[in-house]
């Protein structure tokens, strides 16, 4: 071994979590040990609703007025895309993770033909075009290196469709209401949270997917974090108990 001394801060830890990006969760966490996160659109998509609504109100679309509301909302957005990765950042050097593995879509999105490709088009009032993928994963990245965290872009190919627990592809398994359900071992996970950890999975395999069993229904209850507008911070949402 050689003894140059390099400046990068040590890793947190050795631990991995799996990360999908998405359209009604922005972003969807799979952490080794089990536990999920989800981080839903919704803010973002108030917003949108928010300013396209008065922009279509403004007589003429290259008058000031709507360059302003645009220049305000793409502002916005960028401030959530800011908080949102120094967010995860953060939360990755407290349950100790060295290695975020993300999804990288890109493949997908070449690949049009592909049954896979996501539907960016039908998602309502909300034009959020892949380069805010793109645009997110390099923020992540540069944020999570200045804390000694590696992020592995990985492909997404398949990862929505494979049972994370059991790892059988079947065509019986379905999402329901945004649930993954496995017809080969009754795992049902949040659909988002089966692609993160499948994610996570191409990293770093888990025994489980080689015969081993995990309990049914572990990631089935994601927490969820909701961004704050009045604190401009992420907050978990209270649990609601039915
Ligand atoms: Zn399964």
């Amino acid at each position: 071994m050689c003894n140059v001394e390099v400046e990068v801060s040590e890793a947190p830890g050795e631990k991995t979590v799996g990360v999908d990006l998405g359209i009604s969760n922005f972003a969807a966490l799979a952490y080794e040990d089990g536990h999920a996160e989800l981080y839903p659109l919704n803010c973002l998509k108030q917003d949108d609703y928010y300013f396209s609504k008065r922009i279509a109100r403004c007589d003429d679309s290259d008058s000031e007025q709507a360059t302003r509301l645009n220049q305000k909302k793409s502002a916005r957005r960028t401030h959530y895309f800011h908080t949102l990765s120094k967010h995860i950042v953060q939360r990755c050097v407290d349950e100790g993770v060295g290695t975020i593995v993300v999804g990288n879509l890109s493949d997908i999105r070449e690949d049009e033909e592909n049954s896979e490709s996501k539907d960016w088009g039908k998602h309502g009032n909300l034009d959020l075009h892949s380069w805010a993928f793109d645009r997110f994963t390099n923020l992540l990245e540069y944020k999570a290196e200045m804390d000694g965290i590696t992020v592995d872009q990985v492909s997404e190919r398949d990862t929505s469709k494979s049972c994370s627990c059991c790892g059988r592809e079947r065509k019986a398994n379905r999402v329901e209401h945004g649930l993954y359900v496995c017809d080969e071992c009754g795992a049902v996970t949040n659909a988002d949270v089966n692609g993160a950890e499948n994610i996570r999975q191409k990293v770093s395999p888990s025994l489980a997917t080689d015969g081993g069993d995990r309990s049914n229904g572990w990631l089935a209850q994601p927490s969820t974090f909701l961004f704050d507008k009045e604190t401009g911070a992420f907050a978990p949402q209270e649990q609601i108990t039915s």
